[in-house]
């Protein structure tokens, strides 16, 4: 391990806007600060207002604006005048700069997706993935939709730095594998990231669904959206979260943070496989609710099912139902409300993050009831109430979300600053 003594003295402002340090050899850092500042300011910024954000000399912001704008990655947008002195060139983000490629791989269908600098989806394509198909012939799929994206949108494949992937967890980053998937049989110990490579010849990373959702927020939401501290509340097939601190996504040693499945939120709910009763995992996932619906006389033509598809499409006419006041319905999403509240409590109150953010592809149906309990209950479990509000909101990037997640996964891990390339600077080589 390497001493945290650089991490201390990194200078980093309290609003999650990132300061550079003028210290030399820390070139590569200072790029990604800068170019983060021009990133959360769509309508540009001077040089002099970029020295005074990011803390660097006049002389070094000239220098790394010189180089970015040869890298394509910014652009001039004409002159402001403001005061006395020649008029300031604005310098704005170039949107077309770089792109990446993102593969959400879910247990029924998988999304690719094809974004800008800015998190801008061009383009976008859904493939089947039945269970039965064999791995190999899913990650073949997956590299003949990139390249078909990336050659039908006609941009430079130059400019394009990498395909990320998002995975269900747990995941094994040496070898960029998938360990044991509950929900896609077949895949466990499969190396996704070097037969993608081999298959695509592009960079190619894999991280968790949940992780890439938490990346989504943090680059392609609304500007300023993604800054500061948060957690993403994920509900697909399973639940996960992605943690956000500073501006930072927090992997854990392995990449493998997150997983909250086994938190208890119902002391008398089901007993779980670890052993203890009213886990996460079984009382608040899409299976799990649409079983209790069941369980408390709800209808369905697949009563009882147990394969995915069935239980996917139990858990929208549940929604459904609840969307139209049904008394059950309502009141199982009330009590799946009531327990993400109480694991929302558990992280908030560890982390001290301030938002929280609800989405994936399981949300979607059932937001608008989520967003009338979970943020009053999770207020009242809430450790810093009177010190601080905690903003409760749904992710504005919808099903999409671990698909342009993985995507940024790319533009993040090469263009965003990261305290840990400054303390292993070889990393970004
Ligand atoms: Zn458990």
């Amino acid at each position: 391990m390497v001493g945290d003594g650089a991490l201390r003295a990194l200078p980093l402002d309290g609003a999650g806007g990132r300061r550079g340090t003028n210290l030399p050899a820390m070139g590569d850092f200072n790029q990604s600060v800068i170019l983060e500042a021009v990133r959360r300011a769509p309508q540009g910024l001077s040089r002099v207002e970029l020295a005074e954000a990011t803390g660097l000399s006049a002389q070094t912001v000239s220098n790394i604006s010189r180089r970015l704008l040869d890298a394509d990655l910014i652009s001039e947008a004409g002159k402001e005048v403001s005061g006395p002195g020649k008029p300031r060139t604005i310098l704005r983000l170039n949107p077309g700069g770089r792109f990446a490629l993102g593969a959400h791989l879910d247990p029924t269908v998988t999304t690719v997706v094809l974004l800008d600098l800015a998190g801008s989806v061009i383009a976008r394509e859904r493939i089947g993935t039945p269970l039965q198909q064999r791995p190999d012939e899913v990650i073949d799929a997956i590299a003949a939709t990139a390249e078909r994206l990336l050659i039908d949108s006609g941009i430079d494949r130059s400019r394009l730095a990498g395909l990320g992937v998002a995975a269900p967890g747990p995941i094994d980053p040496v070898a960029g594998a998938l360990v044991g998937p509950p929900n896609l049989q077949g895949w466990h110990r499969v190396a996704v990231r070097d037969e993608l490579r081999l298959r695509s010849g592009m960079e190619v990373v894999v991280d968790k669904d949940v992780t890439a959702a938490a990346v989504a927020e943090k680059w392609a939401a609304a500007s300023g959206a993604g800054s500061g501290s948060f957690v993403f509340l994920y509900v697909g097939t399973g639940i996960g979260a992605g943690i956000v601190v500073d501006g930072e996504v927090v992997r854990g040693s392995a990449d493998n943070a997150g997983e909250v499945g086994h938190i208890v939120v119902d002391p008398g709910g089901p007993e779980c496989t670890c052993g203890s009763r009213g886990c996460v995992a079984v009382t608040c996932t899409p299976e799990a609710l649409v079983r209790e619906w069941w369980g408390l006389g709800g209808r369905s033509a697949d009563r009882g099912a147990t394969d995915t598809e069935a239980i996917d499409g139990a858990f929208t006419l549940l929604a459904a139902e609840a969307g139209s006041g049904d008394p059950l319905a309502v009141l199982v999403l009330e009590r799946a409300a009531m327990r993400f509240a109480r694991l929302l409590a558990v992280m908030t109150n560890l982390l001290d993050v301030d938002r929280v953010v609800l989405g994936g592809p399981f949300l979607t149906p059932i937001s608008a009831l989520m967003m009338s309990t979970v943020p009053v209950e999770l207020e009242g479990l809430r450790a810093a109430r009177g010190i601080h509000p905690l903003g409760v909101g749904t992710s504005a990037l919808g099903d999409d979300v671990a698909a342009i997640g993985a995507a940024a996964l790319i533009l993040d891990r090469t263009l965003s600053p990261q305290t840990r390339s400054l303390m292993l600077p070889a990393i970004l080589a």
